[in-house]
Parts: C-alpha cells; sequence; structure tokens
C-alpha cells in the first residue's frame, strides 16, 4: 500500500479517523534518536488519503534532517489533516487532533505548517500539551517567520563569502520569489544592508508593501527566475527548480527559505553543473524550528535560538566546503550529514 521510496525508516505511521469531527489526519513519526519527533501541522485539501499519507512521510524525513542540521534536540515527524483550510475548519476537529497527537505520548510535537494559525494551535493545546507554536507568552514564542528570515539572511551571507569572496552584501542584487511572511522580512534585513531587491508575488499588497519599504522592484511572475541576479532567494512554492526553470537560470546562488525547492534530488546535480551553489532548504530556512524548539523545553531563551540561527552561517559553509571537496552537490552532501548525525544519536 505505502510507497516503499517514501518509507524510508520511519518508526511510526498513525492514521487517524474521528467521525463526529470529521477528522482525517495522518501523522508520521520518522525519528526520535535526537529527541521527540517534531514538525508542523498541514492542513490541505488531498486528492485522496494516499496523497496525504506521502506527503506525511515525506515531510517527516526531511523534518528529521532539518532538526538534525539545525543542532537541535528533536527527532522528525508530521501531521496532516485532509480538508480545506478555509471551509473545514472547526473547534471539534482540532480538539479531536489534540487527542490524536495526546495519544502518541510524546512521541510528536505539533506546531504551524501550511494552512495552520497560532488560534488552531491553541484550539489543539486544549486537548494535549505536545503543542508549539502558541501565541508569544512566558514559555511560547509567537510567528515563527523573522526567525526563519533572519537565518535565511545568514544563509545569503554565507553563500556570497563562499561564492563571491564578499564579506558584504552591500550593492548586490537579490531576486526574491514571494514577498509573503518570511520573504517581506528578509528583504528588511537586505534593505538595510543596501542590497538592491527585485521581488515577484501574486498579491498585489504585498508587492506595494515591498516597494514602499525596501525600494523593490517588482519582476513578473513568469521572469523572476530567470532574472540576472547575484543570488535568487525562492521563498514562496516548492519544486521550483525542475527540468524549465533550471535551463533559464542567470544567478551563481540559490538560497531561499521555501520547502523542497528541488523537483528531485537530480536537480542538485543539474545546479552543479551550471557552477551554481545551492544553499539547501532545509538548512537554511531552519530558523523557524529552532524557534518552536525553544518552546519545546518549557524555558523559552531568545539568546539561545539567536545563537542557533546564528550558526546556519557556519554550517552552509561547512556544507559547501564538503561539497566542493567531494565533488558533490549541497543537496546530497547536507542528506549524508544529517543521517550521519541521525546515525551517531541512535548509536550512543
Ligand atoms: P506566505 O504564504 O506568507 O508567503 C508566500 C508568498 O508567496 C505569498 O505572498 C504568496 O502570494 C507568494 N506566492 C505564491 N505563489 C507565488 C508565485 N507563483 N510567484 C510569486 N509569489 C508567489 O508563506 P511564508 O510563511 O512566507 O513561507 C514562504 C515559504 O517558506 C514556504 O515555502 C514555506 O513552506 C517556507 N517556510 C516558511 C517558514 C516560516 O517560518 N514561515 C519556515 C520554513 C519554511
Amino acid at each position: 500500500m505505502i510507497d516503499k521510496n517514501q518509507f524510508r525508516g520511519h518508526e511510526q505511521l498513525a492514521y487517524f479517523h474521528d467521525k463526529e469531527s470529521g477528522l482525517k489526519a495522518f501523522i508520521a513519526v520518522h525519528d526520535t534518536s535526537l529527541g521527540p519527533a517534531a514538525g508542523g501541522c498541514r492542513m490541505w485539501p488531498y486528492d485522496n488519503e494516499m496523497d496525504a499519507l506521502n506527503d506525511a512521510l515525506r515531510l517527516s524525513r526531511g523534518m528529521s534532517y532539518k532538526n538534525a542540521m539545525a543542532g537541535l534536540p528533536l527527532g522528525g515527524g508530521k501531521a496532516v489533516i485532509i480538508g480545506n483550510s478555509k471551509t473545514d475548519k472547526t473547534d471539534a476537529l482540532f480538539k479531536a487532533l489534540g487527542r490524536c497527537i495526546d495519544s502518541l505520548g510524546g512521541a510528536y510535537i505539533t506546531a504551524e505548517d501550511v494552512g495552520m494559525t497560532e488560534q488552531d494551535m491553541m484550539m489543539i493545546a486544549t486537548e494535549t500539551d505536545y503543542v508549539a507554536g502558541l501565541p508569544q507568552g512566558d514559555h511560547a514564542s509567537g510567528d515563527p517567520s523573522p526567525f526563519t528570515a533572519k537565518g535565511i539572511y545568514n544563509g545569503i551571507k554565507a553563500a556570497v563569502k563562499y561564492k563571491l569572496d564578499k564579506d558584504s552584501l552591500e550593492g548586490l542584487t537579490v531576486a526574491v520569489q514571494g514577498v509573503g511572511h518570511v520573504g517581506q522580512y528578509l528583504c528588511g534585513h537586505l534593505h538595510k544592508d543596501g542590497v538592491k531587491l527585485l521581488v515577484s508575488d501574486i498579491v498585489q499588497e504585498n508587492l506595494d508593501y515591498a516597494v514602499e519599504h525596501f525600494g523593490a522592484t517588482v519582476v513578473a511572475t513568469d521572469e523572476i527566475l530567470s532574472v540576472k541576479a547575484d543570488v535568487l532567494s525562492p521563498c514562496a512554492l516548492g519544486a521550483i527548480l525542475n527540468d524549465d526553470t533550471i535551463a533559464h537560470l542567470k544567478v551563481p546562488i540559490i538560497a531561499g527559505g521555501a520547502n523542497n525547492q528541488l523537483a528531485s534530488d537530480s536537480h542538485g546535480i543539474r545546479l552543479m553543473d551550471k557552477d551554481i551553489l545551492f544553499a539547501p532548504d532545509y538548512v537554511i530556512n531552519a530558523g523557524g524550528i529552532i524557534n518552536v524548539s525553544g518552546e519545546t523545553t518549557g524555558d523559552y531563551d531568545v539568546n539561545w535560538v539567536n545563537e542557533k540561527v546564528e550558526n546556519i552561517y557556519h554550517t552552509l559553509i561547512h556544507i559547501f566546503e564538503r561539497a566542493n571537496q567531494e565533488g558533490r552537490p549541497t543537496n546530497i552532501v547536507a542528506d549524508e550529514m544529517a543521517e550521519e548525525i541521525i546515525a551517531s544519536a541512535k548509536s550512543a
């Protein structure tokens, strides 16, 4: 029943159906060697249950790698709810999900992902303690986007240092695809450093904000991936680095926050062959989960979070160096480094 390629080393896969609320959800726990499996909950109108299951398996493995590379005491997991986040949300549904998460006894800790909000997390938290991403407070961290953006900004600096041998971003051009939560905060950092910004989005309001506050130049959505710039920073959609788009890229660096930017692992090889430095997405966009991790200890410390977010710079430099020495793509090297961290925790 399960695509074997997706089911790689997972410890647990649970399917929940609550008849009264209509909840249908999968929770995948990929690996808990480093700590409880943490990863957001996604609500999406999947066409069928197999699509939802495969997404849970794929995303939970990604979370194991992301948490390992960020140096967090967390394993990888993911919850997916089959449903439309605009029309299907009810308190009963989230309470039911809270009971499902609680029944796993702490093996999985949830937080926001696509389609979920802080308010939804609060409703889930009425039934279980295994929730992060709650509104800001003594033990909670609030919106993760500023931390994600800061990590991407540090990652762009690392890539620019490594590839262009520059210590400053001043005068460079960065093309940002998607100026939503993460993209806007990122533009703020880059603008302060004197970067020329090219931005694209499908929401006019977001473009207006970037033009007004960061002096950005708007580029059409079908042109942003082929503009000439020093850095392309994808901050909108996944799978945008594919057979069609890679041929048209005119940048030496790709460093952005969107999850799963490569359509497949082999597209990392295509980028390497084109001499484009790719910052693996789950490494550079870990700021949000680092912040969430700060919450899971029950004693939120913003200094600890900031230190880990700063460290994204060094982790990326390490990946770039190893990839260069071994003549292999950065995405594959990052996966291997994550697997090594998990394997050593397992054997310990
Ligand atoms: P968001 O929805 O706030 O922003 C995404 C933006 O992309 C929106 O403004 C949207 O209009 C725009 N967009 C959609 N389709 C587009 C297209 N074809 N061309 C150009 N723009 C388009 O989401 P976000 O929270 O800013 O997250 C952005 C990306 O980063 C996502 O892939 C997300 O999974 C990833 N990410 C986010 C966080 C976080 O802390 N928010 C953490 C890790 C990864």
